[in-house]
């Protein structure tokens, strides 16, 4: 693999500290395709005390945003020209199609180049002061230095996320991606490096959450922390940020919720039900895996999702047949098969798949049947949290009132799709579905300039669009006294 296998910090490609060693696993047939650095708080310290220092010294920080939206530029330029070697190993390590790897590297080149275009637009604001003889302005500074976690889904898009913004913004940075699947992100600090990123500014950490990820979140010279994973390590997060009241974005996950009237075009909500949960073996934060379809035409929708789903093609994200790949660990396989069994425990019908595809070519990787729960009520477990697998469940209702609560109804609000004709009534439901996303007659879109996040316990902050760049700022009032006299108070 032409890529190395090293931690970036300060500028030199080095090993862990303690020496320790992980491998990284193709989910496809257990074979080890890398062994990276296995670091822990002590490399993480090193990372944070270059970061400071680079952020400190003002170079990066003061430079012309125009000179860092060139090397921003230049990265998106970088990942279009590495962009097979990157989507190929984003497929080895994450196990998706490598045709869906290829469109995250084509987002993710757009990212940079978003971000790029936006860094030098933000003049700050002149205000018009109600003190005579002063100047009164509002700019925009970076945070300082941020700590970055990315989880295995969606590996070097969740880290374009973080990194474009915060580098614009003139931030220092650490990345500690996720302990699984860490290698296209070492091979983009590799083109970060190549376009000319000083030494210091970005830096990279690899190893497990809960030593380098509780370091990063924890200490005191980090000033903002970003972080995109689960519910309960942000949880965490939020609680170790609170040390120095660092800025904190958090995306986190959803249960997110797809309402189908009867009214709408039937084959494209079907079509686009299944494309919202089944890409990347529904390993995905906004996946609509609770469907939310309308009485009349329940049975009918499910009889067409049933017979769809027999037919997916399973196995190698490397052969062009393949329309779905494995989960991503042996852990994660038990995760989703004890949802599933909770499911059935809780009295819901599996309409499709309930197993392990039984093909004999399958049996080294981490696949799952895409499976259909029916006779699904909101109270169930398998209804109300994440699994992250290839799971529906169905829900039926009968007026557009019920459809909207039901989709309320959950701790998350991620985001979610309402399907028909009836344009006041898709407008009436999104306004009062409770997400930080909402697509009406489409599933899972998103790009660079709409701002994404979520409500409730989803997250906290946004990321994307203007907003995705406010966060790695601060805001500034600088007032000036043109004509200063003494007030003779005391
Ligand atoms: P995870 O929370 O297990 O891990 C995410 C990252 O956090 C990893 O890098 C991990 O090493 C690190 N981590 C673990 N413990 C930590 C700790 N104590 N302190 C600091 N860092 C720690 O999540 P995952 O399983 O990698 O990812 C799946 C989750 O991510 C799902 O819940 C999914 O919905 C969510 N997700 C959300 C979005 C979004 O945009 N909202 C996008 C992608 C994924």
């Amino acid at each position: 693999m032409n890529i190395k296998m090293q931690q970036y910090i300060n500028g030199e490609w080095i090993g862990a500290k303690s020496g320790n060693t992980r491998d990284i696993i193709n989910p496809f047939n257990q074979e080890v395709i890398a062994t990276v650095p296995d670091g822990n708080e002590q490399d993480a310290q090193a990372a944070i005390a270059a970061a400071r220092e680079a952020f400190d010294n003002g170079d990066w920080a003061f430079a012309p945003a125009a000179e860092r939206a060139l090397i921003v530029r230049k990265i998106a330029e970088l990942i279009e020209r590495d962009k097979e070697e990157l989507a190929h190993l984003e497929s080895l390590d994450t196990g998706k199609t490598v045709e869906e790897s290829k469109g995250d590297m084509d987002d993710i080149a757009g990212v940079f180049r978003y971000y790029a275009e936006l860094a030098d637009k933000d003049g700050g604001e002149l205000i018009a002061s109600p003190v005579p003889n002063s100047i009164s302005k509002v700019v925009h500074e970076p945070v300082g230095v941020c700590g970055q976690i990315t989880p295995w889904n969606y590996p070097l898009l969740q880290a374009s996320w973080k990194l474009a913004p915060a580098l614009v913004t003139g931030n220092t940075l650490v990345m500690k991606p996720s302990e699984i699947t860490p290698l296209t992100t070492i091979k983009v600090f590799e083109l970060m490096e190549e376009a000319g990123v000083p030494a210091g500014v970005a830096n990279l950490v690899l190893g497990a959450g809960d030593t380098i990820g509780a370091e990063l979140s924890g200490n005191l010279d980090v000033d903002l922390i970003s972080f995109t994973g689960g519910l309960a390590t942000g949880k965490k997060i939020m609680q170790a940020a609170s040390v120095n009241m660092k800025n904190i974005a958090l995306e986190l996950g959803g249960k997110n919720p797809n309402i189908i009237f009867a009214d709408a075009d039937f084959e494209v909500a079907l079509d686009q039900a299944l494309n919202g949960v089944f890409f990347h073996a529904g390993q995905i934060c906004s996946a609509g895996t609770r469907l939310i379809v309308e009485e009349s035409i329940h049975d009918e929708f499910v009889a067409a999702l049933v017979e769809r789903v027999k037919k997916f093609k399973l196995g190698s994200g490397f052969e062009e047949s393949t329309q779905m790949g494995p989960l991503i660990s042996a852990e994660h396989l038990a995760k989703v098969e004890q949802y599933v069994k909770t499911g059935i425990t809780e009295g819901a019908t599996v309409a499709v798949g309930g197993g392990r595809p039984e093909d004999p070519e399958l049996q080294r990787g981490f696949f799952y049947l895409p499976t259909i729960f029916t006779d699904c009520t909101t109270e169930m477990k398998i209804v109300q949290e994440e699994a992250f697998g290839p799971i529906i469940t169905v829900e039926k209702f009968r007026s557009e009132k019920e459809a909207v609560k039901l989709a309320n109804d959950s701790i998350y609000g991620l985001a979610g799709g309402v399907w028909t004709n009836d344009v006041a009534k898709a407008e009436r439901c999104a306004a009062r579905m409770r997400m930080g996303t909402v697509w009406i007659n489409d599933f899972n879109l998103y790009f660079p300039h709409a701002p994404w996040g979520g409500f409730k316990q989803s997250g906290i902050g946004r990321e994307l669009g203007k907003l995705g760049m406010e966060e790695y700022t601060e805001t500034k009032h600088i007032f000036q006294n043109l004509k200063p006299e003494s007030i003779n108070w005391f």
